[in-house]
């Protein structure tokens, strides 16, 4: 199979392959689209057992990024970079700097910033040689942590989709059951908490649990043992997959929503989510508050500005608009959450390729 034909590559707009022979770089960039503005996406560091697995992955993210961004109302297209490596022994540097000049050959058709193994120290290499990078800290457009924005989304998110599932209910009263209080999770539980929602949460890290347990007086459940709770809501906030056959027939509520990426753990789960009248807030929907964050940098360093807060606010609202349109429109078309996302998803990037083509032919 070439390139061209593989499942994964949908109409990339460019894949690029970046050797440096002194540090030792090998990465990926892929552009899946700039047609809503430049391709933005983090750059991940993964020990890939090969190449191909390394482009699967960067072509996989990148076209994810442009559902991401558009769904968000962005002006940012999607793009992904991946450097294959361990990023616990192999990091320089160097192999940071020749990064940077990779993304800056992209001609800032690519804006990069942190993924899975990458970290803002890392990027500062990477700012040494391009100017296309976002997620740095101790400057004026500096967006810092998104976790906290995202945890906003989500929980904006989750009260709009247990109000259609339970008649309106606000959370004041639910339970919702939380699966990982890392840097989403544990916002998300104060918020809810703070709403009058019963917690109750799992996490494979015990001083999380504790932490927030004390806070919010959450009840402390196994990780396997999450799925089984009696809660309105179940909230994957966690890592990829939660969503499977075998966990869906064990969840009691009527309500999925929260922060993790990739929840369904393959897509025809989302079909048979809305066969069983769950509600389900897809993913990348109301995880949007993180890259909206991002897309806060990416601004204000573009504009030579600060960071704008009040900007951030505004896409966020407009986030939960959408969210409420594919709750909506999945109800009236009887469609599962994840097409109807999808769909508004590629609607907005085919809207953004037609007003590029006028300003071209003007
Ligand atoms: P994190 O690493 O801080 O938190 C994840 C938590 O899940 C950790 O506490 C970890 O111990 C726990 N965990 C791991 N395996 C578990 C299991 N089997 N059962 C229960 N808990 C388990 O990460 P985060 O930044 O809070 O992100 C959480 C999820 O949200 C990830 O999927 C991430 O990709 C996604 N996300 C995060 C942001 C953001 O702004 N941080 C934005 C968009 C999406």
């Amino acid at each position: 199979m070439t390139l061209f034909d593989s499942p994964a590559f949908e109409a990339h707009e460019s894949v690029q392959a970046f050797y440096d022979e002194k540090s030792g770089l090998k990465a990926i960039i892929a552009v899946h689209s700039t047609a809503r503005g430049p391709g933005a996406g983090g750059c991940r560091m993964w020990n890939y057992a090969s190449a191909q697995e390394a482009l699967d992955d960067a072509l996989r993210l990148s076209r994810a990024m442009s559902y991401k961004n558009a769904v968000a109302d962005l002006e940012l297209g999607g793009g992904k970079s991946v450097i294959i490596g361990d990023s616990r022994t192999q990091k320089t540097p160097e192999l940071f700097e020749a990064f940077g000049r990779a993304v800056e050959a992209v001609g800032g058709r690519y804006w990069t910033a942190e993924d899975v193994g990458v970290s803002p120290g890392d990027l500062m290499h990477a700012r040494k040689t391009t100017r296309y990078v976002a997620g740095l800290e101790g400057h004026a457009a500096a967006s810092g942590d998104p976790s906290p924005v995202t945890a906003e989304g989500v929980f904006r998110g989750l009260k709009l989709a247990a109000g259609k599932a339970y008649g309106g209910r606000g959370v004041d009263g639910m339970t919702v059951a939380i699966q990982g209080v890392g840097h989403v999770g544990a916002y998300l539980a104060d918020k809810l908490h703070a709403a009058g929602a019963r917690l109750v949460i799992a996490d494979v890290n015990q001083q999380a649990l504790r932490e927030v347990s004390d806070r919010t007086g959450a009840k402390i459940v196994s990780p396997d043992e999450i799925f089984d709770v009696e809660a309105e809501v179940f909230a994957p906030c966690a890592l990829g997959g939660a969503i499977s056959t075998s966990t869906l027939s064990r969840l009691k509520g009527k309500v999925i929503a929260g922060g993790a990426n990739n929840q369904l753990a393959s897509p025809e789960i989302g079909q048979i989510l809305f066969e069983q009248g769950v509600v389900y807030a897809p993913d990348y929907v109301i995880n949007g508050g993180g890259i909206i964050n991002v897309a806060g940098e990416i601004r204000a360093l573009k504009r030579n500005e600060a960071f704008d807060p009040a900007w951030v606010a505004g896409k966020l609202d407009r986030l939960i608009e959408t969210l409420e349109m594919v709750l909506d429109r999945s109800a009236a078309e009887h469609r599962p959450t994840h097409a109807i996302a999808a769909e508004i998803a590629r609607d907005r990037i085919a809207e953004g390729r037609s007003r590029a083509e006028t300003r071209a032919a003007a």
